[in-house]
């Protein structure tokens, strides 16, 4: 049975508005997405904390390669106003990433650009001045991991965060596929007024809507007696 990607949306957290100047890669890395050469005022730019290799708080990790592998990809991705109604348009641009490591935690940290037009200008304000500063990123994978079984968590019945003889149960991610889009919120907002515009669920409902439908019964009919 061939199984669809696992498509899910992950929380992160923006944690830095890039200060003016002493950043002499800055304007050329923008502009390689600008049809011309931006001057630094044109723009702002924020960093985010997407997604380590920590188990977060919906029992999901992800292994260093694929960290790698994410901040290959989050370059060129847009960025996007979740509650913006009109929906679609992108806000910003992520041009960059690094991995930053603290600790034991590495964790992927992209920096997007958001042009200030005025059309933005409540948007950045609104960034700048903490009400923005959870994000949403859909991610799409080939192989959910149990870390309890090592098999594919679709087709097995360990329950993420609950514990099997000490262990606590969560998801590795491998097998990358995609990085989405991201979205940027207001604090506290996650999942109300939202009309979906990607694929993306939150991690336990695309787990749970995956597994359904592995276990789905196959109907089969057949021509039975009735009489016994
Ligand atoms: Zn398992």
């Amino acid at each position: 049975m061939e199984l669809e990607p696992f498509v899910f949306r992950h929380d992160g957290v923006l944690i830095a508005s890039r200060e003016r100047g002493g950043d002499a890669e800055l304007n050329r890395e923008v502009s390689r997405f600008a049809l011309r050469e931006l001057r630094e005022e044109e723009f702002a730019v924020f960093t985010l904390d997407l997604c380590n290799n920590q188990v977060d708080k919906h029992h999901s990790r992800f292994p260093e390669g694929e960290l790698e592998k994410i901040g290959r990809m989050v370059p060129g991705r847009p960025l996007m106003e979740r509650h913006d109604v009109r929906g679609s348009l992108p806000r910003g641009m992520f041009f960059r990433s690094r991995l930053h490591r603290d600790g034991d935690t590495l964790s992927v940290r992209p920096d997007v650009y958001v042009l200030r037009t005025e059309e933005n200008h409540d948007f950045i304000l609104n960034i700048e001045g903490g009400v923005y500063r959870e994000t949403s990123i859909g991610f799409s994978f080939g192989l959910p991991e149990c870390s309890v079984c090592k098999k594919d968590m679709r087709t097995c019945d360990h329950v993420p965060g609950q514990s099997y003889s000490g262990e606590r149960c969560h998801y590795v991610m491998r097998d990358v596929l995609e990085v989405i889009e991201g979205s940027v919120v207001s604090s506290g907002s996650q999942g109300t007024g939202f009309v979906a515009q990607a694929r993306a669920l939150p991690l336990v409902d695309a787990l749970s809507a995956a597994r359904d439908s592995f276990h789905a019964p196959v109907e089969v009919w057949s021509a039975g007696i009735w009489n016994r």
